[in-house]
């Protein structure tokens, strides 16, 4: 037997047909030119990503144990350099004091506005989690209650940014102007780092004091640059997505100008202790490595989601980025249609998975949501949106979202899994 009979024989042992596994070397092959891009883009990324490390003379005192005050945590602020090293910013606040995406922009946006200021967003509506942070939706302790202003500038419905709205919009109390980069769970276009920077010239132009801030979830080691890059004060993200490389087991991160950083680091631990204080407690090596592997983690997750997008739209479903588009960030929609087919689709990404494979998700009223929704996470982190992952809301247009992957071979898997779901309950007849 050759490698790739002994690999199909695996496959089948697996629960994959070899219908299914055909079916999926087929688009395979016809990737090949788009994975060599994408792995051309994690060489440049991983490149950085030592140099950085270089730069910052990373050792091995940098994983060490630190507890209490945590005052002289020769990891954690060497960390905070490699990080500010990354993003070609004058400073960074990386750290598991900072407890997810959610917290690290909460955290940005209450340092650096105050009562009075208010808050644009040029991207239209933020990610759902803002919404309470902003006080879109009333909720304790929300930006609202302190007397911080929200305005918001929808995009054009092409999904780009309305440049004449957000001129109007501007004013003498525009303190800081807020851009999401991926979509996140909405059905408008990701935007690329040239069309932020962009958007930011646009914005500096009109006020140049402005703080501009994108959040940057989903979205690092995607492109050659970040939003740093293209004039962003500040880049917010999530250390259980891209950059954790799905070994932070907690964390987020800040990266921008000194002032500003500064401002976050008096507001998360407090005024006058700010970066002084907070021990790593351990997670050091973990944060190290996690980047030191993300540019080929948000490769693999990439290479699961175009495979996907080609795999789905051959059979006739919508997905949205498209099977050719260019990727802005690690995020699939598809739309299949039908509560069955979601919730086949999903059952696929769980069984596939190298944790609790032999549990069955199952449709679910979540807090928060106003319809059922599945989700299929068997993740060494927990809720970690870095590992394979999928969730689908049972209502209108039956569409899941799905994204991650540790390694490109996972997420061939799990997508070969859902197929062979989808195939198996005859929702999909013929490959
Ligand atoms: C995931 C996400 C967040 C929130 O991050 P959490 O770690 O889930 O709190 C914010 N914005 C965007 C665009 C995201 O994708």
């Amino acid at each position: 037997m050759d490698i790739s009979q002994k690999i199909q024989k695996l496959y089948e042992q697996t629960g994959i047909s070899p219908e299914v596994h055909d079916f999926g070397e087929k688009i395979e092959k016809s990737l090949k030119e788009r994975f060599d891009k994408i792995d051309k883009m994690a060489e440049l990324n991983q490149l950085k990503v030592i140099h950085a490390m270089q730069e910052a003379r990373v050792n091995a005192e940098c994983f060490n144990y630190a507890s209490g005050y945590g005052y002289n945590d020769f990891g954690r602020d060497t960390l905070e350099k490699v990080y500010a090293n990354v993003f070609h910013t004058e400073d960074a606040l990386v750290r598991p004091q900072i407890t997810c995406g959610t917290h690290a922009l909460a955290l940005t946006l209450s340092a650096n506005l105050r009562p009075g200021d208010e808050l644009l967003s040029i991207a239209g509506k933020p990610y759902d989690t803002l919404e309470e942070v902003i006080g879109i939706r009333p909720s304790t302790g929300s930006l609202a209650e302190y007397g911080v202003i929200y305005n918001q500038v929808d995009l054009l419905p092409d999904g780009s940014f309305d440049f004449d709205s957000i001129e109007k919009a501007i004013g003498e109390k525009t303190k800081l102007i807020t851009i999401q980069r991926s979509k996140g769970y909405q059905t408008r276009p990701s935007f690329s780092v040239d069309q932020i920077g962009e958007a930011i010239a646009f914005v500096k132009k009109i006020k140049p004091e402005v703080i501009c801030m994108v959040d940057n979830c989903y979205g690092e080691f995607v492109e050659e640059k970040e939003p740093s890059d293209v004039g962003a004060d500040l880049v917010v993200g999530s250390l259980i997505k891209n950059p954790g490389g799905g070994l932070a087991p907690i964390g987020g991160y800040v990266a921008g100008r000194k002032d500003l950083i500064e401002q976050c680091a008096y507001r998360l631990t407090s005024p006058g202790l700010g970066k002084e204080v907070g021990a790593s407690l351990g997670v050091m090596q973990s944060f190290y490595q996690g980047l030191f592997l993300a540019p080929t983690v948000v490769a693999g997750a990439l290479k699961g989601a175009i495979f996907a997008a080609n795999v789905y739209e051959k059979l006739g479903y919508a997905v949205v980025p498209d099977g050719k588009e260019e990727r802005h960030d690690i995020i699939q929609a598809v739309t299949l249609g039908s509560a069955e087919g979601v919730i086949a689709f999903c059952q696929g990404i769980q069984a596939a998975a190298p944790v609790d494979s032999y549990v069955t998700p199952e449709p679910w009223a979540m807090p928060g949501y106003d319809s059922d929704v599945i989700m299929a996470a068997g993740a060494f982190v927990q809720g970690s949106s870095i590992e394979l992952s999928a969730d689908g809301p049972i209502k209108e247009p039956y569409a899941v979202y799905f994204q991650g992957g540790l390694t490109w071979a996972h997420a061939k898997l799990g997508i070969l899994m859902s197929l062979q779901k989808l195939y198996e309950k005859g929702i999909v007849k013929e490959l």
